[in-house]
């Protein structure tokens, strides 16, 4: 059957000679792998429509349990220019796909997921600064979306609403809850010697941005403010926030780019 729906090229392989076979996270049907014939030619007619990164619109002859289908036709619905032209920009927006790739299973429709991808990328696409944030806000809803959303406004043992301020004070995460500890709640839990694999501490800056992170609308991401420390802490706790609920996470190789270029 003939089938069109928008998508999000995640990866892209060369094939044989002039082929590729390319990964697409599609609106209708989730995860796709197709190939597409001769798109390595130089007259080919897909053009850099099956570039990583960009928002296509796909046309398939799609056939049930065939695992790899065949692309009729892709033609760019958005190119994200910014973000195949910079590396920072590039850094984190190839994080984004791996990660979809890595936790998504083929044909797994997400309506959510997919919304969640393309504002992403064009939240990206248009951001002037802090271009990592980005990659937190969507690992922070990429986490709801999983079903293991992360509590910021309530103390996780007392209930206490949490202020999330003061310089010197750091708070205890707890990986397995998804929460925070009141300051008083992380004093207990750190002198009960309770810092367990799950637990993790941090200070009040990394704390609270991760708290606006959580709240701020997509559009205002870039307008947080937070210091490299924060931004080390914020990247490392996500990380293990993640790997500690997705079984089987490997490390994602574009990470390693965009810590090392500080974004
Ligand atoms: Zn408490």
């Amino acid at each position: 059957m003939i089938e069109k729906t928008d998508a999000i090229v995640l990866k892209s392989m060369r094939y044989r000679d002039t082929s590729k076979i390319v990964t697409f996270y599609t609106r209708r049907y989730g995860k796709i792998k197709a190939i597409a014939k001769g798109a390595r030619d130089s007259k080919s007619k897909f053009g850099a429509a099956l570039e990583p990164m960009t928002l296509s619109s796909l046309v398939i002859y799609k056939k049930e349990q065939r695992e790899l289908q065949l692309v009729s036709q892709c033609d760019i619905v958005k190119p994200y220019k910014r973000i195949h032209s910079e590396m920072e920009r590039m850094a984190v927006a190839l994080s984004i796909v791996e990660l979809i790739n890595q936790l998504t299973h083929d044909e797994e429709e997400n309506l959510a997921l997919f919304l969640l991808l393309v504002k992403t990328l064009d939240c990206l696409e248009k951001s002037e600064r802090m271009f990592e944030s980005h990659f937190f806000a969507f690992e922070i809803r990429l986490a709801l979306l999983f079903g293991f959303a992360l509590h910021l406004e309530n103390c996780i043992s007392c209930g206490r609403k949490l202020e999330l301020n003061g310089a010197k004070t750091a708070y205890i995460l707890d990986l397995s809850k998804g929460g925070i500890y009141c300051p008083t709640c992380s004093a207990t839990a750190g002198k009960l010697g309770a810092q367990g694999h799950s637990q993790y501490r941090l200070r009040a800056e990394a704390a609270q941005s991760l708290k606006l992170l959580h709240h701020l609308d997509m559009d205002n991401i870039q307008n947080l403010e937070y210091t490299t420390e924060a931004g080390n802490e914020l990247n490392e706790t996500l990380r293990l926030y993640l790997q500690y609920h997705i079984e089987g996470l490997k490390p994602l190789k574009a990470a390693k780019v965009f810590q090392s270029l500080h974004v």
